[in-house]
């Protein structure tokens, strides 16, 4: 399927026993990269991603950088999510 972005925002904070407490009290942990899965590691600067449709959601560094790209991104294949 494909996503449609309003915008994403690149290393928008670090993962951190802050983000860990702010996120606990929530359905959505965003412990994850939305993209690859991988979790995230501890102060790894996580990036966050508004699409058109639905919630926003998190990515790592990598899956931002490499398969998001720059801010101007208008569109992107995603694999099997919900
Ligand atoms: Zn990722």
């Amino acid at each position: 399927m494909t996503i449609n972005f309003n915008w994403v925002r690149k290393d928008l904070l670090p993962y951190n026993d802050m983000f860990r407490k702010a996120r606990s009290k929530s359905r959505n942990p965003m412990n994850s990269c939305k993209w690859c899965g991988n979790q995230f590691a501890d102060n790894e600067m996580i990036s966050l991603a508004q699409p058109t449709k639905g919630k926003n959601f998190v990515l790592c560094k990598k899956c931002a950088d490499e398969a998001i790209g720059g801010e101007d991104i208008q569109s992107v294949e995603v694999g099997n999510d919900e």
